[in-house]
């Protein structure tokens, strides 16, 4: 049986989290937190937002040269940018962790 309160707490919590760190991935945590406790229009809603932070999580580029900026979704040795060896790194972003 799910307790309500658990929700509720759980919520919260991820809500101030991401008033302190703001991020796609907790956005996207938070809405599907909500999702579970939501009725009716505002359920349809929150689907349509979780659809877009699923999308946004999915495409975004992971990595970045350090040389010039060009960014990766998969890690390169070579940068296909400026032919720099070894110069993408993961990034940290908006999003939250960097992708591994
Ligand atoms: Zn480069």
């Amino acid at each position: 049986m799910r307790k309500q309160q658990g929700d509720t707490v759980a919520s919260a919590f991820v809500a101030e989290q991401l008033k302190k760190k703001p991020s796609v991935r907790g956005l996207h945590r938070l809405i599907e937190l909500n999702l579970e406790r939501s009725r009716s229009e505002a359920r349809e809603n929150l689907l349509v937002l979780k659809e877009l932070t699923s999308r946004l999580l999915a495409n975004r580029p992971a990595y970045k040269c350090r040389q010039c900026g060009f960014n990766a979704k998969s890690l390169h040795w070579q940068c296909p940018g400026c032919k720099t060896w070894n110069s993408l790194k993961p990034i940290q972003s908006m999003e939250g962790e960097p992708s591994t």
